[in-house]
């Protein structure tokens, strides 16, 4: 959605966000549409935006392959200037249209903020390396030697 900031640069006032978007799914594959609240407030001729970014991650579990949904709520926060005259200026967002596509802006927060590793859960078993059993569930039985790797070269070669 791009909203325009006009009147918002030009006077102090508030406007309140609430609105749901679909992402492209190359860049974010498994998401539920976004639901994006909270406001632009207007205040000498700066836009301050809070705004938070909900939505569900369908994953799979790097360790098990089980997927799993995962509930995201990501703040939205920036200063929008429409001239950049302050040398600390890193935190500023220089909108020089008069307007901000939040869509994209929301989707480069998302992706700087979501973790790359995806665990169901944070101490997930994983699979059995020997029978593929998901050992969340319960152990399969198969009995776990440390692999010598003089004895494992060995097998090979009598294999
Ligand atoms: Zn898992
Ligand atoms: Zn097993």
């Amino acid at each position: 959605m791009v909203v325009g900031l006009k009147t918002l640069f030009a006077e102090d006032g508030v406007r309140h966000v609430d609105y749901t978007f679909t992402p492209d799914e190359a860049l974010l594959a498994g998401c539920s549409p976004i639901h994006v609240t909270g406001k632009l407030q207007g205040k000498s001729s700066i836009v301050y935006m809070t705004l938070t970014a909900a939505f569900t991650l369908s994953l799979l579990c790097d360790r098990c392959m089980t997927s799993y949904k995962e509930a995201h709520s990501v703040p939205v926060e920036h200063v929008l200037v429409t001239s950049l005259n302050r040398e600390d200026n890193d935190e500023l967002i220089l909108v020089e249209s008069q307007e901000i596509d939040l869509d994209e802006l929301v989707m480069s927060d998302l992706l700087l903020t979501l973790p790359m590793k995806h665990l169901c859960r944070e101490d997930c078993k994983g699979l059995c390396a020997q029978c593929g059993k998901n050992l969340n569930e319960g152990d399969c039985g198969c009995k776990k030697k440390p692999v010598d790797p003089r004895l494992e070269a060995l097998r090979k070669l009598l294999d």
